[in-house]
């Protein structure tokens, strides 16, 4: 272990965050994900997407890196989404967190 924890996005797995997303109130960051542009607090309650739907629409789109001068030479899609299931539940907002116990 060491180094500094990291956060993962819980829409593309990107996991360079270095506030949660959602903090342990389930408060969110206002972070935009510099790969899929979800902003916490945003696009979620305001946009009404669930992670899923913003998730199924930016894949569908091309899965585009958002900020360009961020994104890795080496950018494996497949992989990072495989980062999504290490999130642990109290980094997801409070209503999301009765549905996932
Ligand atoms: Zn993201």
């Amino acid at each position: 272990m060491g180094g500094k924890l990291k956060y993962i996005c819980p829409i593309c797995g990107f996991d360079e965050f270095k506030n949660a997303p959602y903090d342990e109130n389930g408060n969110e960051s206002f972070e935009v994900c510099h790969c899929c542009g979800f902003e916490f607090g945003f696009d979620d309650v305001h946009e009404g997407h669930t992670f899923e739907s913003y998730r199924a629409k930016w894949i569908g789109e091309g899965a585009l890196w958002f900020y360009q001068p961020t994104k890795p030479i080496n950018w494996d899609l497949n992989l990072q989404l495989g980062n999504i299931e290490k999130i642990q539940p109290m980094y997801l907002p409070c209503y999301l967190r009765n549905r996932n116990q």
